[in-house]
């Protein structure tokens, strides 16, 4: 039988401090030339070695700077050196790289990072890459002058580039699209399609990743001004329910998110987040095991993968180990309670 409740994260650890500086965003990178690539292997084996006990793995974003940036510095059309100031998620002032023709992805960009990865482990490979409308959003477009085309035009890179890691083995290919719950009527008219048009023709499994956020001031701040009853994924659940894609990775521990919200997504896989991001409160098991309890009542036992909530890159490292061991205990817990259940 397969294993209930096979544990991942949503997508970035915490690099070692000889790589890049720890606890920030953007972090610059202390090697070079091939310091660097063997660096960033070596960062490769420890995160996976931080993540023994996590059955579905990920690179831990070790070789990319920033979840978003590092894909699009790869393309042609987008000239990192002319910036503007834009407000990202209609919530902070950030300097980002415009886009100034044609965009094209002259060659792959993680392709060998996930090819090194599949050498070294035997378990489930999930790989993230930023979704269409985050891209577009982390941008000044001086071109098309359209989000819209715009994000038509990355969902076509973003398939070739999503093809080119499941032929190297990755088995689940993950868009990180926290802009979907900010901007609810593009995602109605293009966002959801865009990401459609971002798996066209793959066979491995594909996941969506909508959060709140990495826990920076800037998301903290905003998300006080949510109220009480976070009601953000109730405007794009239905849609996304009807999409092709296969899982749904949410926040929802901490968070002010109705859980009974996921009974809109039924008949998806769900990553339930179980781990907060934005607190260095490392959970207990029996919390991780409460969430997943509350879960169950709206996903299927066998479509329940317990996560974080989002990325621990800016997290210290000995308190993602912590909230890493968490996970684990915490889905064991469940796992026995259900397979006494089963028993009686
Ligand atoms: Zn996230």
């Amino acid at each position: 039988m397969k294993k209930l409740f096979p544990t991942a994260t949503a997508g970035s650890l915490p690099k070692p401090s000889w790589i890049a500086e720890p606890e920030k965003l953007w972090s610059p990178w202390k090697l070079e030339g091939q310091e660097l690539l063997d660096g960033k292997q070596d960062a490769l084996r420890v995160s996976l070695q931080e993540q023994k006990d996590t059955d579905i793995v990920s690179d831990g974003e070790q070789t990319r700077q920033h979840f978003v940036t590092t894909f699009i510095e790869h393309l042609d059309g987008v000239d990192f050196e002319k910036r503007e100031t834009v407000k990202i998620r209609d919530r902070y002032e950030a300097s980002v790289p415009t886009v100034i023709g044609p965009v094209s992805r002259p060659k792959s960009v993680f392709v060998e990072d996930a090819k090194f990865l599949r050498s070294q482990t035997d378990k489930p490979i999930k790989w993230a890459l930023p979704g269409p409308m985050t891209m577009v959003d982390t941008l000044y477009d001086a071109h098309y002058k359209s989000r819209e085309k715009l994000a038509w035009e990355f969902a076509g890179l973003l398939n070739q580039e999503a093809k080119e890691l499941e032929a190297a083995g990755v088995n689940i290919i993950q868009f990180d699209e926290p802009a979907f719950n900010v901007f609810f009527d593009e995602v109605k008219e293009w966002g959801i399609k865009c990401l459609e048009r971002a798996i066209e023709g793959l066979k491995c499994e594909t996941a969506v990743h909508i959060c709140y956020g990495y826990g920076i001031k800037a998301n903290t701040d905003w998300k006080k001004t949510l109220g009480n009853e976070w009601r953000q994924y109730e405007e794009l659940f239905p849609q996304l329910q009807k999409s092709n894609i296969d899982i749904i990775s949410l926040e929802c521990h901490n968070s002010h998110v109705p859980i009974e919200l996921i009974e809109l997504v039924r008949g998806k896989k769900v990553m339930v987040g179980a781990i907060d991001v934005a607190s260095d409160k490392v959970e207990t098991p029996e919390e991780v095991a409460e969430t997943i309890r509350k879960a169950l009542q709206y996903v299927d036992a066998d479509k329940l993968l317990p996560c974080t909530n989002c990325g621990m890159a800016p997290l210290a490292r000995h308190v993602a180990r912590g909230k890493l061991d968490a996970l684990a205990a915490g889905a064991e817990i469940v796992r026995k309670e259900l397979a006494e259940k089963a028993k009686a």
